[in-house]
């Protein structure tokens, strides 16, 4: 091997790209529609109109994974007509919707099932009404606290170069004094944030796990050293920071993965990210539904989905899931606690499901 081979820097995980932008007509009276229509036109992206953003039904492909391949790849740009918020436990109160959708590819994603046949990604422009509804909810709880997750259905952060509605939604926050914000991302392009008037009212989490789990479930997101990275950065930008383990998964070495994972935690943030530091946990699960879809759009995934092996839950609207077995699930939580504080003494673990 030559040593310009040796030396040449690995390249980083590139912001979003779609390939197909779509835009509702009423999408063009709002400012932000415009810009992103003028961002697509610089990229030299295809461009339709559609009449509205839950009815993207001519996209091209040859097969049903091909057309999800593409979906992935495809922004749509729309109104927000729901404003009632869905509710977002254990983590928070409310989601705020933002975006719908995301361009991961990562194996276990709940969102292959919760968006059905619309896995392509939406992104919203009538910000002022999203805000104007987290305000009522906000109201309707004083003198309570209300927290947003905006990461249940997307990950905004990713998509954040190209609709800026993240900030918006920080600096919102940031003014409310019975509002805080969090949300949790696979993705390092955090500079457009750093900078944000957030007064300290918005938890920044990064999803972050074993090597194992990252390396085969989780393409199309950006590499673990970007993200521990981009955290240091946020928490120098005087975010309070948090770390979510999810989905932990059984396999062989997970002692040492997870391990390793909160050494290079500690060896990695800089001091200021421990001075306000979350964790929360989540085991694997799926559901029946889940395991049919994600093995047919990742046929040689890894994931292991053994009923067999599990332990069912029953869920509260019907179908419920597959969690770990009591004695595993008890074995994960405990090791990954004990190295948690062990590394940060200062933490606090949020919860573990
Ligand atoms: S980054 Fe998050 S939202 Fe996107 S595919 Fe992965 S798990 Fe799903």
């Amino acid at each position: 091997m030559s040593t310009e081979l040796l030396t040449r820097p690995v390249p980083g995980t590139t912001v979003f790209v779609p390939e197909l932008v779509y835009f509702e007509p009423d999408a063009m009276n709002y400012s932000k529609g415009q810009k992103i229509y003028e961002w697509a036109k610089q990229q030299g992206l295809e461009i339709h109109m559609t009449t509205s953003h839950n009815q993207i039904r001519d996209l091209p492909g040859d097969s049903e994974l091909e057309k999800y391949r593409i979906a992935k790849r495809t922004l749509v740009v729309g109104i927000r007509k729901t404003l009632k918020f869905d509710t977002s436990k254990p983590s928070a109160e409310y989601a705020i919707p933002i975006a719908t959708g995301c361009m991961g590819h990562c194996h276990y994603c709940y969102l292959q099932t919760t968006l059905g046949a619309k896995p392509y990604i939406r992104v919203y422009v009538n910000m002022d009404d999203i805000l104007g509804a987290a305000q009522k909810y906000i109201d309707e709880r004083v003198p309570e606290i209300t927290r947003f997750e905006a990461a249940c259905t997307s990950d905004p952060v990713g998509l954040e170069h190209i609709s800026g509605s993240l900030k918006q939604v920080i600096e919102f926050m940031g003014q409310q004094e019975h509002g805080r914000l969090r949300f949790v991302t696979k993705y390092h392009h955090v500079e457009p944030l750093l900078d944000a008037k957030h007064n300290k009212h918005t938890r920044f989490r990064f999803s972050v796990n074993a090597d194992y789990v990252i390396k085969n479930f989780e393409p199309g997101t950006s590499k673990f050293h970007e993200r521990i990275e981009a955290a240091g950065k946020v928490a120098k930008a005087g975010y309070p920071l948090g770390f979510i383990i999810a989905p932990i998964i059984w396999h062989e070495g997970w002692e040492e993965g997870y391990a390793t994972l909160l050494e290079r935690l500690y060896n990695e943030l800089p001091a200021e990210a421990a001075q306000d530091l979350t964790f929360e946990m989540i085991q694997h699960r799926f559901t029946r539904t889940a395991k049919n879809v994600i093995e047919k759009r990742y046929p040689k995934t890894k994931l292991e989905m053994d009923e067999e092996k599990r332990k069912y839950k029953w869920g509260r609207w019907g179908q419920g899931k597959y969690v770990y077995q009591d004695e595993q699930a008890n074995a994960l939580r405990e090791f990954i606690t004990e190295q948690i504080f062990d590394k940060f003494p200062q933490a606090k673990i949020e919860y573990f499901t």
